[in-house]
């Protein structure tokens, strides 16, 4: 079981931001912009290349509100999801990166220098 299904159960604590049925949105313990924030399922999928359609839209409409809520709608933001071993992806239960607060580089990309995202 991954850590966010953990969190899902209530069996880990997470700082939540803003869940509804189907959706959970919390704070990235190791922030790489000033707002860094993760918008899981609830339901157990891997990554991007598994969701639905179905599930996308839910998941698009939700993390609009979790934009407007923090105020990044007017401000803009960053939203990124590591797909499989050469994507990064660490955890395996699909999750979007929503990064903002600041004006985000984009060379970091291109490298593997996470730490130079803004
Ligand atoms: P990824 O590399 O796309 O799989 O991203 C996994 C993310 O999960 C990383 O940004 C981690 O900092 C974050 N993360 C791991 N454990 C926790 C946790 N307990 N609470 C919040 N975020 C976490």
């Amino acid at each position: 079981m991954s850590i966010f299904s953990k969190m899902i159960d209530g069996e880990i604590s997470c700082n939540k931001v803003m869940e509804n049925d189907d959706f959970l949105a919390f704070h990235d313990i190791n922030p790489k912009a000033p707002i860094h924030i993760l918008i899981i399922p609830k339901i157990k999928i891997k990554n991007f290349q598994e969701v639905s359609p179905k599930t996308m839209a839910g998941l698009t409409s939700f993390t609009q509100k979790v934009a407007t809520l923090l105020g990044l709608d007017k401000s803009g933001y960053r939203l990124i999801t590591n797909n499989g071993s050469d994507g990064g992806q660490e955890v395996m239960h699909l999750h979007f990166h929503l990064l903002g607060g600041a004006k985000l580089s984009w060379g970091h990309l291109s490298d593997s220098n996470s730490k130079n995202f803004i």
